[in-house]
């Protein structure tokens, strides 16, 4: 039986309106060879199955089809033509059909206004409203819709068709929703609020869309507050029950405060709506938590989400990395590598962080067999972290070789490479490779850049370049100096017993700030025996932060290295008044993929016992090269000999002996350390590098020393 056009047509329909587009041209082509020709109701149909397969082959033909057919003048056709070119982005096209259309309707006016905007084509789109208004035809919201619904418009054109759309009174009809939806999200988007507010209050019904971009906009403009309240607003007048988006956008506001309490209130509230265990939802619940400190639920979050992504893995992750907890999250990134899920390059990135944090070098190794085998080779985040993680690590040799790797580098690698020379007190380098940048156009420095730069001047006491890059960075490159800045200045300062200047850069500096900035001033002030501007840095310190236990000791410090013990003792007996605690020192290396980790005097060491008679070995060895200890700086009330031996079994030294014992001669070795090295197992390192022959690389709580051949690379200068 031969198909009529009414029936081609009811398949054709039902194969656009199921999204099978392929299938409806291929219905037509069907129709075409029985010998039957499209009507008014085919051609619409087909025209939108050629935009959404993006086919203008295809679409000329059915053009072509409707022109041999007469249909030039039909109103319907002719703009589901112009629409149908637009979409397959040929403007041209579509004016021209639109300039030959004989009969013009509202619908027509609106699809070449939309096809404009479309094209980012908004002085056309202007004229073309314009001249609708002059003709007097309707306005309709669906006309303003196009210009709104496209982002680059700007805030002056978008201001005016607020004028335009309130002047024609669209705001106010039956459907005004979508509009006034699509103003509301143009005044945020410039950040101005109070207008979207505005528009809500005067609006006579109020979708859910409408409620979450009031308040996405008070959570992106910092105002989360003011989000709570219109939250709670909407849940008393309005029946409509809070969706997806509502939620989203304020886990993001709790995130954004870090309080707690919010977020557990909003967590609670998510979970009696039903929306728990969805994914985005999940995933955005678990950085609130770890974002307000508490690990506990967001590993919560994590053990019962139903269907775990990469996503919510690499949140978890970084959770425990940024929380100081390296050591949870490489255990939870082995977990994920057993299962069917690949990490991504954020994943990567993260967990490289928490090997720099970890001082593994073995693991980030590991990892970076697995970037390599696994293509991540040139994704940028990875390879800066790389950088990152080998400088921090101790390993500055493997940091280069993947610097140079590295074809087209952009600012975060150039910086996480110096700010590699800088802890390892390269200055040179830092400052070389810091000129070899500026000669890139494309690449701007930032703050961040600065910090590195000021840091490795800090390392060696480059005053001049210092002070000359602290003011170049204001002046030419606009950036305002930020606490770490200032710090670095004033440690630059007051290691070179500059104490005038480094007093003159404290007072200018803004009051909140300055709290942070006495404590390397003070610490300027033990090394240069400096007790008078000693004793005024620690009053500040004091009175700013009298909780903080690191305070007490450099102020103890500074009493016990001028001989005065009393003094010392009074400032430690008030540190444990106030029931405050020094983290213990810990000294750690890593022995084939292991971490061990010694703390003073430490005997719990399966090797212990091989350990200190390596030790004492090296102490005879170190009393024939003509070591002297310095026990000044030790606890006071201790005899001079008790002081020597304390001084023996200081954690990095444990960590040394057990190094020495562990691996092949002549093989470099790493330490890493919570605390600053003391004088004296400085002195003492570096007569074992110079006894042993080996390299030894020690990270402390700021920088690395490289000790060899008797020297070490800070030249004493820490
Ligand atoms: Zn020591
Ligand atoms: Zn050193």
């Amino acid at each position: 039986m031969k198909r009529t056009v009414y029936l081609w047509n009811l398949m054709i329909r039902d194969s656009t309106n199921s999204g099978l587009f392929t299938r409806t041209l291929d219905l037509y082509s069907c129709m075409l060879r029985t010998g039957l020709h499209g009507n008014d109701f085919t051609f619409p149909l087909v025209l939108k199955a050629c935009s959404n397969t993006n086919s203008l082959s295809d679409a000329t033909k059915v053009h072509s089809h409707t022109f041999l057919l007469g249909f030039q003048a039909h109103v319907f056709v002719q703009t589901a033509l112009l629409d149908m070119y637009s979409k397959c982005h040929h403007l041209p096209s579509s004016r021209k059909v639109f300039d030959e259309m004989p009969v013009r309707t509202v619908v027509s006016w609106n699809s070449i206004i939309s096809a404009y905007c479309r094209s980012f084509l908004f002085h056309e789109a202007t004229l073309l409203l314009r001249e609708m208004r002059l003709l007097g035809l309707d306005l309709s919201s669906i006309t303003f819709l196009s210009f709104l619904s496209t982002h680059p418009i700007l805030l002056r054109q978008g201001l005016s068709i607020h004028c335009c759309v309130f002047k024609l009174g669209l705001l106010n009809t039956y459907d005004h929703i979508p509009l006034a939806n699509a103003v509301m999200s143009m005044y945020i988007r410039y950040g101005q609020v109070h207008e979207a507010r505005a528009i809500l209050d005067s609006m006579h019904e109020i979708s859910v869309v409408s409620w979450s971009t009031i308040i996405g906009g008070y959570v992106d403009t910092g105002n989360v507050d003011k989000a709570f309240s219109m939250f709670n607003i909407m849940r008393t007048i309005s029946t409509i029950n809070s969706d997806f988006v509502v939620f989203i956008n304020l886990i993001k506001g709790c995130a954004k405060q870090g309080s707690l309490m919010a977020a557990s209130l909003l967590h609670s509230l998510i979970f009696k709506c039903g929306c728990e265990n969805k994914d985005p939802l999940d995933n955005l619940l678990l950085g609130m938590y770890a974002k307000c400190g508490d690990l506990i639920s967001a590993r919560k979050v994590f053990d019962m989400a139903l269907v775990k992504t990469v996503f919510l893995w690499t949140s978890i992750i970084g959770g425990y990395t940024h929380m100081g907890y390296p050591a949870e999250a490489l255990l939870l990134f082995k977990k994920l590598l057993k299962t069917a899920i690949k990490p991504n390059g954020a994943t990567l990135a993260t967990i490289l962080s928490a090997c720099a944090d970890l001082g593994s070098l073995d693991m980030g190794k590991e990892i970076e067999e697995y970037i390599l085998s696994n293509g991540f080779q040139s994704d940028r985040q990875v390879q800066t972290s790389l950088i990152h993680m080998f400088s921090k690590c101790g390993s500055i040799d493997k940091a280069i070789s993947v610097f140079e790797r590295i074809s087209d580098k952009d600012l975060a690698a150039w910086s996480s490479m110096i700010n590699g020379y800088a802890i390892h007190g390269m200055a040179e380098e830092a400052l070389g490779l810091f000129h070899k940048m500026l000669e890139i156009k494309e690449i701007k420095p930032d703050a961040v850049v600065f910090t590195s730069i000021l840091l490795a001047c800090s390392h060696v006491g480059l005053v001049e370049d210092g002070l000359t890059f602290f003011k170049s960075m204001q002046k030419d490159f606009g950036i305002v100096p930020s606490v770490e800045h200032y710090m670095c200045l004033v440690d630059l300062l007051g290691r070179a017993g500059q104490f005038e200047l480094a007093l003159k850069t404290i007072r200018v500096m803004p009051v909140k700030l300055q709290a942070q900035v006495w404590a390397p001033f003070l610490s300027a002030c033990t090394k240069h025996c400096n007790l008078e501007l000693g004793e005024l840095a620690a009053r500040k310190l004091l009175y700013m932060n009298p909780g903080s236990h690191g305070n007490y000791v450099l102020m103890a410090n500074l009493y016990t290295s001028m001989g005065k013990w009393k003094e010392a003792a009074v400032t430690r007996s008030l540190m444990i008044d106030r029931g405050l605690v020094k983290a213990p020192g810990w000294s750690q290396v890593e022995i084939n993929g292991s971490v061990h980790v010694f703390i003073a005097g430490d005997r719990s060491h399966t090797q212990s016992i091989d350990i200190y008679k390596k030790l004492e070995e090296i102490n005879l060895k170190l009393a024939e090269a003509g070591y002297v200890p310095e026990t000044d700086t030790v606890i006071h009330d201790l005899e001079r000999e008790e002081k020597e031996e304390a001084l023996k079994v200081h954690s990095e030294r444990l960590a040394i002996a057990f190094g020495l014992i562990s691996t092949e001669a002549g093989s470099t070795l790493r330490i890493m350390k919570n605390h600053r090295t003391c004088v004296d197992c400085h002195s003492a390192l570096k007569f074992i590098s110079k006894i042993t022959g080996r390299h030894l690389i020690v990270r402390d709580g700021s920088r690395f020393h490289h000790f060899e051949s008797g020297t070490c690379t800070c030249k004493d200068f820490w």
